[in-house]
């Protein structure tokens, strides 16, 4: 790789979960390396932050860790609202999940409850190349009306989805096997980078990755979400930024007076997601010290809507001697 210069990670958004923060915007990151930027991620309002970051016209690749909408729900939107300026660079590949694998890939129906409704029944699951040609598809007659209107280029020239194949011989799957032991896959690599990719445990999503992004100033790692995971222990090992995901439990007592509410059955699965499918506060440092990472940078804040100081984050990482960092949205760290 070719010695490049002021390597950086920019925090776009670093809210988790769907619903937009007033505070935050949704999670995304880019590495720019060699002038260029790599974006991981695209949460609501990514698009923006890359412009407020100044580095929209740097666009150079997207990695989506998994399809969740917190994660995703920006990514054709990047295309289709900065289509004025990215129409004069270069195509942009998109890598990331193929289909989970239909219906059976889905948490099953449970015993003595009416089964779930299922939308779009003949693909229930696709991935990112068949979900970005729908998008094209409900987006179509703007699309059109702008070539012809105001003389842009083909929108379908920019964007060139890739999934990222998973070794079959892993016999990974959805919902309940989505990352057994593996070595990292090769994803990408130019004269800058080298980026590479693990299964990340979490479930019933699959895939869902992380992401290593190694250059001749160092290294970085981004979580995705997950649970604290071997295969992303092992991705980590030793590099200089780890980004990571991090939810905390709610101050005792609640929030809004709701503390007497007895808990709902939406409650008590939102609860269960977060215990079997993200990482608590008391156990990310753990992982950072198992990796052997220089800095932690927690970022996908569950809550994310800042109602907690800096401090209950950094005061909750137990067992790592490294530099932590509570992400904030445009946040530019030097690798
Ligand atoms: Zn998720």
């Amino acid at each position: 790789m070719r010695q490049t210069a002021n390597t950086h990670l920019v925090l776009l958004g670093t809210s988790g979960g769907p619903l937009p923060s007033p505070s935050r915007a949704g999670i995304a990151q880019a590495v720019v390396v060699g002038g260029r930027a790599y974006l991981v991620d695209c949460g609501y309002g990514a698009t923006r932050q890359l412009r407020r970051a100044r580095l929209l016209t740097s666009l150079a690749g997207v990695f989506l860790t998994h399809l969740h909408s917190d994660h995703d729900c920006d990514y054709f939107n990047l295309f289709l609202l900065g289509w004025p300026l990215l129409q004069h660079l270069p195509p942009v590949p998109v890598h990331g999940p193929g289909s989970a694998g239909g219906l059976d890939s889905l948490p099953p129906d449970e015993p003595d409850a009416a089964a779930f409704p299922v939308v779009s029944p003949a693909h229930p699951t696709p991935g990112l190349i068949d979900s970005t040609a729908y998008r094209f598809a409900a987006h179509a007659y703007d699309i059109n009306a702008r070539i012809r209107d105001s003389g842009r280029s083909d929108l379908r020239e920019l964007v060139v989805p890739q999934e990222i194949a998973v070794p079959a011989a892993l016999g990974a799957r959805g919902p309940d096997r989505v990352a057994p032991a593996m070595d990292p896959i090769p994803v990408m690599e130019n004269e800058d980078v080298r980026v590479s990719a693990v299964l990340v445990h979490h479930p019933p999503v699959f895939p869902a990755f992380a992401y290593r992004f190694d250059t001749a100033d160092g290294s970085v790692v981004v979580s995705g979400d997950t649970t604290p995971s071997a295969n992303l222990i092992g991705l980590a090992r030793g590099a200089d930024i780890l980004v990571h995901e991090v939810y905390t439990d709610e101050p005792a007592g609640g929030r809004d007076g709701d503390h007497d509410d007895p808990p709902t059955l939406e409650s008590v699965r939102r609860r269960r997601h977060l215990v079997t499918s993200h990482t608590p506060l008391s156990e990310v440092g753990a992982v950072a010290a198992r990796a052997g990472v220089r800095r932690l940078v927690l970022t996908h804040f569950i809550p994310g809507d800042d109602e907690l100081p800096d401090e209950h984050w950094t005061d909750g990482v137990t067992g790592f001697d490294g530099e932590v960092v509570v992400g904030q949205d445009l946040l530019d760290l030097t690798v």
